[in-house]
């Protein structure tokens, strides 16, 4: 392998990713070198290189192979001369030696932290889970007068904090030009605040946060335990409140929750609307991956997915929205790549360490508990030994259940349903299966217990 070989292989990768994807994660790959198997690439940060590892190995491997098939795995690094600038999203500022010009005006800052295109409420798919936090964003979209300050946005890594955050910019920037928004992370904000220290230029930091309309912070809990940055971070948050400018914070948890956070930035914190993201549901995932389908046939017109596909993977994947996006990009680049449409087959290739991760192992315990507070009976009563019909079939279904979902054996179930016989166990699931074809009911409480246990 050589950067020329490189050059022609990437080439190659144009029509399976699409240019959108090209330009942005692959040609920016440079190859430095092939070491006992492994080749290894510069990216400009880590970001970057998560990315394209998490997403992109698979293909850039194959490609690889074939033309040297000694080639194992691919590693990504961040050369240690790079001056890791701080202008991809979320992309750690850590250690960074040399620092971009500190921008004078509050406007010419803006554009250091870029906003991603696709992060707009056109995209953003709103479910149950997330209907608050999408109308609140709407709301301050609106820049009418500040009437929730701060808003707060809070909750687990990939539920679309960053998202939503975006799509606020992006709006206010449609509707109100004469607004002076700015966002950024707080990883960023300490960037450029010990960078203001170290230059001397704290004058300038100052006036160029207390100058802005809309200030937007991601990812705050960042500077809890960082005393100076966190300090200087309450000063200006002070500052822009009492001008009334509007502020939009998120957290990966709710104010009161972060560690090492002061309790007068917290209680500042919490003035406003607080609203969380819940995690993702069935019929979320399921929505959130329909709309990604529309968005990747643009690149790949002649690629369908089959029938079941996006159903299994919103069923699977449970984790996080990155995970389930990352999977269907792999899917379709894949498809593309061995010619292949997207079914079942493929997807349990392709997805295999995927799906392996986000497997979740579904307890026996649980299993008693969601079924008890189905039938609203109590757990001892399920488990102890009494015959009453209104235990006994709740009873039953759960031992159906528990046979069905988990890899437990009858005797280990029987066991822990209060030390029954392997035989009464089997004898219930028997029941199970066969009221299940003749009652109507029980097949609709088995399924709305299967999916609550697998959500
Ligand atoms: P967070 O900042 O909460 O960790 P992000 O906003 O970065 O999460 O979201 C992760 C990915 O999932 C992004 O690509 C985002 O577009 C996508 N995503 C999350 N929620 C939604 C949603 N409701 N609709 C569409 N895409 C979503
Ligand atoms: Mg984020």
């Amino acid at each position: 392998m050589t950067k020329e070989k490189w050059g022609e292989l990437r080439e190659r990768l144009l029509t399976t990713v699409g240019q959108n994807n090209y330009t942005t994660w692959i040609e920016p790959l440079d190859f430095r070198d092939l070491d006992d198997g492994i080749a290894t690439f510069d990216v400009p940060t880590h970001f970057m290189g998560n990315y394209v590892s998490q997403n992109f190995s698979d293909l850039i491997l194959h490609e690889l192979k074939n033309e040297d098939d000694s080639i194992r795995r691919l590693s990504f690094s961040v050369p240690a001369n790079s001056q890791n600038r701080p202008s991809a999203i979320d992309a750690p500022a850590r250690a960074a030696p040399t620092a971009p010009p500190t921008p004078t005006r509050a406007h010419a800052a803006l554009s250091a932290a870029p906003l991603d295109r696709r992060f707009t409420f056109d995209t953003f798919v709103v479910g149950k889970p997330n209907e608050l936090a999408h109308a609140a964003a709407r709301r301050v979209a609106e820049g009418g007068p500040v009437t929730f300050n701060p808003l707060f946005l809070y909750g687990g890594v990939g539920l679309g904090k960053t998202h939503l955050m975006h799509a606020i910019a992006w709006e206010l920037q449609a509707r109100r030009p004469d607004l002076n928004v700015l966002y950024l992370s707080a990883e960023q904000f300490m960037y450029r605040f010990v960078q203001a220290l170290r230059d001397r230029k704290m004058m300038d930091f100052k006036e160029l946060f207390r100058s802005v309309d809309v200030l937007m912070v991601d990812d705050v809990q960042f500077i809890a335990g960082k005393g100076s940055t966190q300090e200087e971070f309450f000063h200006t948050f002070n500052a822009l409140v009492d001008q009334n400018k509007q502020i939009i914070i998120s957290a990966d948890r709710a104010p009161g929750e972060i560690k090492d956070l002061e309790d007068r930035v917290k209680s500042r914190l919490q003035c406003g609307l607080v609203v969380d993201l819940h995690p993702t549901d069935y019929e979320l995932r399921l929505g959130i991956l329909q709309s990604k389908v529309e968005q990747h046939m643009v690149t790949y017109p002649d690629l369908r997915v089959e029938d079941g596909v996006l159903e299994f993977l919103a069923h699977r994947i449970s984790t996080n929205v990155r995970v389930l996006e990352g999977a269907l990009t792999r899917l379709f680049a894949f498809a593309s790549l061995v010619g292949r449409k997207i079914d079942m087959d493929l997807t349990q290739d392709c997805l295999a360490d995927v799906l392996r991760a986000s497997e979740r192992k579904i307890t026996v315990e649980e299993i008693q508990r969601k079924v008890s507070e189905h039938y609203n009976i109590r757990l001892s009563d399920m488990i102890g030994p009494k015959r009453l019909r209104s235990y006994a079939r709740p009873r039953q279904v759960a031992m159906y259940l528990c046979k069905k979902m988990t890899s437990r054996s009858l005797p280990e179930i029987g066991r822990r349903f209060g030390g029954r016989d392997h035989t009464t166990v089997m004898h219930g699931v028997k029941r199970i299966e066969e009221l299940k074809q003749q009652d109507g009911q029980i097949a609709e409480d088995l399924e709305m217990l299967r999916r609550a246990l697998e959500a």
